[in-house]
């Protein structure tokens, strides 16, 4: 008897250098084979003209490296094999392919004189709006009116020195956009109380922490009830444990640890901050995580930086986009989309280009550019 073999549409499969890679989206399940027989049937399973689905002889099934492929198959649910006297005609089968932005869909845009960039503004999602004593207050608040409605501002600086911040914090408090504050501690216990409770916090907090300044943030925020997360910045594995001593004796739930490259710990990002093979397969990945990656930096895609001199970036790690004094945020985001280099910053470069886990590894971070690396670990 024949056999139909499929993959199920919510399985993963990769296929490099004869190596092959399923990965069940459902319950992390992997399954990996060095077998060329494997790698070849897989290959065909992805031919358009299959539709996700090839014929197999039983004798082909029950060759050696296939038959323990497709028993762990099924045993995993990955897939499955029917008996072709069970269907009248050659079954279909989904797969999860990406194929959003291809050349055929611009060409259909073209030829139905649609403009691919008619809600140009929809990608847009966060403004970060960075502050100190430069700044013109009154421009920057007639250019946050310009801005479609609810976009999440994030207001980050050195406030003390701000010229007329108090203009800034009206038009935000009367804003309906979710507003975040990005500060130093320093900073946060300095805050205008009047404002303190409309925005949500997120408090930098560097190695060598003010023991006082901490505890007077933490009884402020947990007193007044404030939304708030603490991002601990560190530099080695020494902060990292002091970090944690910080969180666990505080109990402060909502808080996250950031490595810094500083240029001369590369060992501590080597040891502690390179992914293994296994990092990447304990995190559990949708499919819709995986069109992410295949499609745009899921850290910068619809976000702007504004500059305290109007300068507009979608990174600040990348060439400039424009600025406000003179582009308007339609001008500064169609940039992006037709020659930024942040938004599209996905893992289509060597060697991640030639990987097995190129679309289950998390999008390229500002990590890789300061280190100068475009893969941050010893995978390839
Ligand atoms: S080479 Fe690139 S895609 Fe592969 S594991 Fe490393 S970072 Fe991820």
């Amino acid at each position: 008897m024949d056999y139909w073999f499929t993959i199920e549409p919510y399985v993963y499969f990769n296929v490099v250098n004869g190596k092959s890679l399923l990965y069940n989206t459902l319950d992390g399940a992997v399954i990996e084979s060095d077998s060329i027989e494997v790698a070849l049937l897989l290959q065909k399973i992805r031919i358009k003209e299959n539709c996700g689905v090839v014929k197999l002889s039983n004798e082909c099934s029950q060759k050696g490296d296939l038959k323990e492929f497709i028993s762990e198959v099924r045993k995993k649910y990955m897939g499955d094999l029917i008996a072709v006297n069970l269907s009248k005609w050659k079954p279909v089968q989904v797969m999860p392919i990406f194929n959003y932005i291809s050349n055929n869909t611009v060409e259909l845009y073209k030829k139905h004189s649609i403009t691919p960039y008619k809600n140009i503004l929809n990608n847009l999602t966060d403004i970060y709006i960075h502050l100190n004593k430069n700044v013109d207050i009154e421009y920057l608040v007639l250019f946050l009116q310009s801005l479609p409605e609810n976009l999440i501002i994030n207001i980050i600086g050195n406030f003390d020195s701000v010229p007329k911040l108090d203009f800034l914090w009206d038009f935000l408090n009367a804003s309906s956009a979710p507003k975040n504050i990005i500060c130093s501690l320093e900073e946060f216990v300095l805050l205008n109380p009047v404002y303190k409770r409309n925005f949500y916090y997120r408090i930098l907090v560097d190695n060598f922490v003010d023991v006082k300044l901490f505890n007077t943030s933490v009884l402020y925020l947990s007193q007044q009830l404030l939304s708030f997360e603490y991002i601990f910045n560190v530099t080695s594995i020494e902060e990292c444990n002091k970090a944690e001593e910080i969180i666990s004796q505080y109990g402060i739930q909502n808080c996250c640890i950031n490595p810094i490259y500083t240029g001369e710990n590369i060992l501590f990002f080597e040891k502690y901050v390179y992914l293994s093979k296994e990092d990447i397969l304990s995190t559990k990945i949708s499919v819709k995580d995986i069109f992410s990656n295949q499609s745009i930096n899921v850290y910068d895609f619809g976000k702007i930086h504004i500059m305290p001199n109007g300068d507009a970036y979608a990174n600040v790690n990348h060439p400039i986009l424009g600025n406000i004094y003179r582009d308007s945020i339609y001008e500064i985001v169609q940039k992006e989309l037709d020659e930024g280099k942040s938004w599209f910053r996905i893992r289509n470069e060597a060697p991640c280009h030639n990987c097995l886990y190129q679309w289950l590894c998390p999008s390229p971070s500002d990590c890789e550019i300061q280190i100068g690396r475009s893969n941050l670990c010893f995978i390839k």
